[in-house]
């Protein structure tokens, strides 16, 4: 997006990408049908430890119609709205979108260099850098803009080498984590319910504070945990580890748990529980409470029901880290939003270092937001790069 902005514009651009071709991980991307953008925004749906006003400034700079403007009308890839909030090629199609920015790419003028990986930046005495390659090549250039995202699925070519060369040449960095990844369990009795979903509420606790909640299809996998709320709340495991992910079953809260419980007369534990949950879940999660299925709810002694209540309703998910970068679909943490200029996104450390995606500390929820970002922020450097004398 930076790229072709700035070429456009008439600047000598030269995109070098490691990979044969760049926009791996668009290809990949809402499961091979990209997730190209959502249908609304707002400053809630992003992370950043830095300025939040700052953040909010540089994503309102590309209004999302106007974005979404650009897909449909200047790259010709007619879009659709799903009930999820999510946006999506009609053709449900990511290498479209991945073809159309490079065909975009082509036309500006841009030079593409492939399969061309750099090593090290190096800002020369004259002004200006010079760029060095695995291969031994060298490439002189008055600008850089940093593109190279952050650690997540390292085959696609995103290894954390772009960050730690901005960090070489000076710029701090706010420690990164896997984001929006799923979470595992060495408990093997969650382990069967793989394949298993429902809807869940989940609140995330730290020192006994509810410090985040989120609802959400939630999928059980041969690992652990994953699904969209899993994936959502991942970071704050993945970045503390001191947190609890408290899940209520059905989305119910305590009292919900124990009037059913207490109405269900004549039905059993396990046909009252099994109405409400799937099978193998409502049948682990009955004998976590050491609650007999076979007996009647009219028949469950008070300990009983309030035991199996608070199962059912405050139950601690037993979590044991993450997946890590190999699936995650985005690194938090990354370059801090204060060593950029919000108006260039040019480097306050490194004049003439420009920065633009997923390497900035800014992280999306799922939906389309992280896309978002790497949209508005490439837009934004390469109109900058266009201005610039
Ligand atoms: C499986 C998966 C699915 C996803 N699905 C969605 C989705 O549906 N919607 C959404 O909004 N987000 C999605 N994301 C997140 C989204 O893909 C990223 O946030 C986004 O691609 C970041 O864009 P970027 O340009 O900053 O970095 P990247 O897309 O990672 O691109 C960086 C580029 O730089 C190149 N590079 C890196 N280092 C070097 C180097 N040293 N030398 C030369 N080249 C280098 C890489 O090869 C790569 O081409 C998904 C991520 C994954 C992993």
């Amino acid at each position: 997006m930076a790229a072709i902005i700035a070429a456009r514009c008439g600047k000598a651009i030269t995109v070098v990408e490691t990979r044969p071709e760049p926009g791996a991980k668009i290809r990949v991307s809402g499961g091979g049908r990209c997730n190209v953008l959502p249908s609304r925004v707002s400053i809630d749906d992003f992370h950043t430890e830095g300025s939040r006003h700052i953040m909010r400034n540089i994503l309102m700079s590309w209004p999302l119609t106007d974005v979404r403007a650009f897909f449909e009308d200047d790259l010709r890839i007619p879009l659709k709205d799903e009930p999820s909030g999510k946006v999506f090629p009609i053709s449900d199609r990511s290498r479209d979108v991945a073809e159309a920015l490079l065909t975009a790419l082509r036309q500006s003028g841009a030079v593409l260099r492939s399969s061309c990986r750099i090593v090290r930046i190096e800002r020369r005495d004259a002004g200006g850098f010079r760029l060095f390659s695995s291969d031994g090549g060298k490439l002189e250039c008055d600008r850089v803009i940093l593109a190279s995202g952050g650690l997540s699925l390292p085959k696609s070519g995103s290894d954390g080498a772009g960050l730690s060369m901005a960090v070489a040449l000076g710029h701090g960095r706010v420690p990164t984590y896997p984001a929006l990844v799923p979470l595992l369990s060495n408990d093997a009795r969650w382990q069967l319910l793989s394949g298993v979903s429902l809807r869940a509420r989940v609140k995330v606790e730290c020192d006994r504070r509810t410090i985040d909640e989120a609802e959400g299809e939630m999928l059980f996998t041969h690992r652990g945990f994953s699904g969209p709320v899993i994936l959502n709340l991942s970071r704050y495991v993945t970045r503390t580890r001191k947190v609890a992910l408290r899940v209520h079953w059905g989305g119910c809260e305590v009292d919900d748990w124990s009037d059913a419980l207490r109405q269900g007369g004549r039905a059993t534990v396990a046909s009252a529980v099994r109405r409400c949950l799937p099978n193998r879940l409502a049948a682990l999660l009955i004998d976590h409470a050491a609650v007999e299925p076979s007996v009647r709810l009219s028949e469950l002694r008070r300990t009983e029901r309030d035991r199996l209540a608070e199962v059912l309703s405050r139950f601690v998910l037993p979590v044991n880290g993450s997946e890590g970068y190999a699936t995650a679909e985005v690194t938090g943490g990354g370059v801090p939003l204060g060593e950029i200029s919000p108006r260039t996104l040019e480097s306050r450390v490194v004049p003439g270092l420009y920065l633009c995606g997923e390497i900035i500390d800014v992280t999306g929820r799922l939906g389309g937001y992280n896309f978002l970002w790497a949209w508005v922020t490439g837009r934004k450097v390469g109109r900058a790069l266009a201005t610039a004398s």
